[in-house]
């Protein structure tokens, strides 16, 4: 029998079929509910820089055809006989994570966003030897271990965002002992991962500086996003004054850039990580880490458990990501837009929209 003999649901979703950058409807399989598994009727799927890194194939590890999607809300329509914790009806999200072995020290210590075998919600090859499918689709399958619940009082599309934009600058900003009011946070690239490290930075005290390429985003920095400085990050004047200014950095950018003027906004001491993913390696000259005595690194999205701690600290905060819903015949203009830098500052599909591409 062939491994994905219980692929039987047929599903409707949009998919990349080359690395054009764009998305066309597609018609696939999904498997059956098991045990301990979810079904969960997709409502909203925000649109990540990621996304459009897959379709592109911009990190030369794309498997056409590629369903991107991994800020994904919805509601649950069937649970398996083995899953206590959610039922039907319940409002729940799925980020980027789909599986992982569950024995290693990570998976055991909630980072199963480090296991050597994680498989990603697309793009990745599921046990059974199929590659998995995310949320730009009508519906999805998940081991409950991976889904989180979505509290009652964030909206569902605001929600979607956050299971991978959020949690993403929230797990290094927690691990690295950022939240602490007074401190100088600066963040790199204005753009969703960006957007939502000033609303965390904000909620907990900090004195948030955006570095950004794009001078039109200041008045909306300040006024909406309430940072206290704005640097333009081609400006030598500006970063020039800023010297020694920050303890945190976090760099969100998309693109191919120096971290050299980058870093010499940091204190002595001052920590810089890396969460933006651009496809060629960056310069990292070796003075400003050394005069500085300053520290580069990285993380990866972050694990379930901390996923659920960081929606539920939105919820009681009220952290809602800044967002512009579409309709599904609006994706590949919503991507092109994405690539021009021209969002503000999350796209967020809804799914279950009439307007089909
Ligand atoms: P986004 O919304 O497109 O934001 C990226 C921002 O980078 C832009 O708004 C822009 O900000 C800046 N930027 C773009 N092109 C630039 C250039 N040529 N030079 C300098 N700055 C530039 O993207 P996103 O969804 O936040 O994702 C950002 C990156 O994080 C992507 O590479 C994505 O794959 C990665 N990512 C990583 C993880 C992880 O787990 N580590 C998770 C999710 C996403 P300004 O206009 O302010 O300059
Ligand atoms: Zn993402």
């Amino acid at each position: 029998m062939e491994a994905t003999a219980n692929h039987t649901q047929i599903v409707t979703g949009w998919a990349g079929k080359d690395s054009s950058g764009k998305v066309m409807p597609y018609v696939f399989k999904r498997r059956e509910n098991g045990p301990e598994d979810v079904t969960i009727k997709v409502l909203f799927c925000g649109m990540c820089h990621t996304d459009l890194h897959y379709l592109k194939n911009d990190w030369g590890i794309t498997m056409y055809p590629v369903v991107p999607g991994h800020e994904i809300t919805g509601v649950v329509t069937k649970v398996g006989s083995g899953v206590t914790n959610f039922k039907v009806g319940d409002r729940v999200g799925v980020g980027c994570i789909y599986a992982s072995c569950l024995n290693c020290e990570f998976c055991e210590s909630s980072e199963e966003n480090y296991c050597d075998q994680v498989q990603f919600t697309y793009n990745g090859i599921f046990w059974d030897g199929s590659i998995t499918y995310g949320g730009y689709s009508e519906m999805l399958v998940a081991n409950n271990r991976y889904v989180i619940h979505v509290p009652d009082n964030l909206p569902l599309e605001a929600a979607a965002p956050l299971l991978c934009a959020g949690i993403t600058v929230y797990s290094p900003m927690k691990h690295h002992n950022m939240l602490q009011a007074g401190k100088k946070l600066g963040v790199v690239g204005l753009g969703g991962l960006g957007h939502v490290a000033v609303k965390f930075g904000k909620a907990f005290g900090l004195h948030v500086t955006v570095i950004s390429t794009s001078p039109t985003k200041e008045r909306e920095a300040k006024e909406r996003l309430n940072a206290d400085g704005f640097i333009v990050s081609t400006d030598p004047k500006q970063m020039q004054a800023a010297s020694k200014s920050l303890d945190y950095i976090i760099d969100t950018v998309s693109a191919h850039h120096s971290l050299g003027p980058v870093l010499e906004l940091l204190k002595v001491n001052g920590k810089l990580v890396l969460v933006g993913a651009p496809d060629k390696p960056l310069d990292l000259p070796s003075f400003p880490l050394i005069f500085g005595k300053r520290t580069v690194s990285g993380s990866m999205t972050g694990g379930i458990k901390e996923t659920q701690e960081m929606l539920d600290l939105c919820a009681k905060h009220n952290i809602t990501p800044d967002i512009e819903i579409v309709a599904p015949n609006y994706i590949n203009e919503a991507l092109a837009r994405l690539a021009r830098n021209d969002v503000r500052y999350r796209f967020v599909i809804d799914i279950a929209s009439k307007s089909k591409l």
